[in-house]
């Protein structure tokens, strides 16, 4: 135990401080790309070996993969040779999480390259927790820069180079800028999903750059991109050019994980696509999006398209069910409606959606005139026949009309709609067809 006077101190009293409060010494050989431990102790003694490949040391510090053994995309072993050389001295903190555990491990670690050799010294220390509640605001900056930050970066457009960025860095001098912002743009972009891929190149761009970003500004773009296990999440690049003179060109690049937020984004998008398109009670489409789907229909058939059929579909006597069992009850009876049609459009290239309180029209494409009667009076017969719950038995009046060929959406329409009336004039639970040689008369198909 070294205690004395401050003037007593010698530089061996030092080493001996410092070799009891270094967790780990690393010494690296970067000609035969080994290192090897000199002196080790708490969290090191699992997260590092003896000896080993310089590579795999600056693959488990740089691209630890969290509560992951699995190796990492090669297109990212790619970068550790630039990450692995160091110009000066460098230092950064360091989120470790190992194997089995859930609070990752806060490091420091600083690289001292040996003056004259090819050699580095690697010190890693663990913050406890003392130092860990202290430096809780570091710590937390840190933490969400490491998680939210896949990678930061400086970029001189002008000089072609990259620095990396650490939230510790202790002077611009430490940081290593190897690799070339050229290099890293053809790196990278083998790891951008192949749709987004000629959008990356554009945006990153150097003559784009310094054409597009003036100082201060910041540009982004949302693609999807490889993580460290090679499966694609979705990022946010983000560029921002710096105020440096005007013939300058320096730039903050950072790619954000943005995957949690697109992900509850996209489920927030559906559930509004969702509510702009289908009828809440129902689930079927709404009145705007099925008139849409029939307006299509009738297109496409101009188009020289397959043949169109409407059914118009209204409850029979439905005011009274309301009546009788209460608002409720109807709700939920519609409901199961609503399910009876979406079954029976299963397979077949039909639409389906509430036209309005208890009307609803089904769009049936490239059937025949057979077929859409079969069909109609099979789903008839099927609202007949099913027991619903509270209420039992409700029928349904049915209205058909095929697509003509001079016909406008409201002469088509007209014409199920009259159809549809005829079957409650002649007593409900029928299906009636307009009639196919005169455009006024309807005829019925079935009448129980
Ligand atoms: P019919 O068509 O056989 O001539 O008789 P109806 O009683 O079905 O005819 P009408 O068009 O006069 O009434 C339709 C009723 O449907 C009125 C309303 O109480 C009910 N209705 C409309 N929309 C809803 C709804 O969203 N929920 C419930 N529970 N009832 C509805
Ligand atoms: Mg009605
Ligand atoms: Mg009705």
């Amino acid at each position: 135990m070294v205690n004395k006077p401050l003037e007593n101190y010698t530089p061996e009293d030092l080493l001996v401080i410092l070799d009891s409060n270094v967790d780990a010494i690393v010494m690296v050989d970067t000609t035969i790309k080994k290192y090897r431990t000199i002196t080790r102790k708490g969290i090191f003694m699992r997260f590092i070996d003896e000896t080993g490949d310089y590579n795999d040391l600056i693959q488990k510090l740089w691209f630890h993969l969290n509560n992951s053994s699995e190796e990492i995309n090669d297109d990212y072993k790619a970068f550790i040779d630039y990450y692995g050389e160091f110009k000066g001295k460098y230092s950064r903190r360091l989120n470790i999480t190992l194997e089995g555990e859930k609070t990752p491990h806060i490091i420091q670690m600083t690289v001292y390259p040996v003056k004259d050799t090819d050699k580095y010294v690697f010190a890693m220390d663990e913050l406890d927790d003392d130092e860990y509640v202290e430096e809780f605001m570091t710590t937390r900056k840190v933490n969400t820069i490491q998680n939210a930050y896949l990678f930061s970066m400086y970029v001189d457009l002008l000089k072609d180079t990259t620095s990396s960025i650490s939230v510790t860095e202790i002077s611009d001098e430490t940081v290593n800028s190897n690799i070339t912002y050229s290099q890293w743009r053809l790196m990278t972009v083998n790891m951008i999903w192949p749709e987004d891929k000629q959008q990356f190149l554009t945006i990153t761009d150097p003559e784009y750059l310094k054409k597009n970003l003036g100082f201060g500004r910041t540009n982004s773009f949302d693609c999807m991109m490889k993580n460290l296990e090679g499966e694609f999440i979705w990022v946010k690049l983000i560029f921002s050019r710096a105020h440096t003179p005007e013939d300058e060109f320096r730039f903050v690049f950072m790619v954000q994980n943005i995957n949690d937020n697109v992900m509850e984004l996209m489920s927030t998008l559906k559930k509004y696509e969702s509510l702009a398109v289908r009828d809440p009670l129902t689930h079927l489409y709404n009145h705007g999006v099925i008139e849409t789907e029939i307006r299509n229909a009738i297109d496409v058939n101009k188009k020289g398209g397959q043949a169109v059929s409407l059914l118009m579909i209204d409850l029979d006597h439905f005011k009274n069910i309301n009546d009788t069992y209460g608002h409720s009850v109807g709700d939920n009876a519609l409901k199961t409606l609503g399910d009876i049609f979406k079954s029976s459009i299963e397979g077949k290239s039909a639409s389906v959606g509430r036209w309005g309180g208890e009307e609803f029209v089904i769009l049936l494409r490239g059937m025949t005139r057979d077929e859409v009667l079969n069909f109609a009076e099979e789903l008839r017969s099927k609202v007949e026949s099913t027991n619903f719950e509270d209420v039992g038995r409700i029928t349904c009046s049915i209205g058909i009309s095929h697509l003509r060929e001079d016909d406008t959406f409201d002469e088509f329409f007209d014409r199920v709609d009259k159809a549809m009336y005829t079957s409650k004039e002649f007593g409900r639970n029928m299906v009636t067809e307009a009639f196919l040689e005169n455009d006024s008369i309807v005829k019925m198909v079935s009448n129980f």
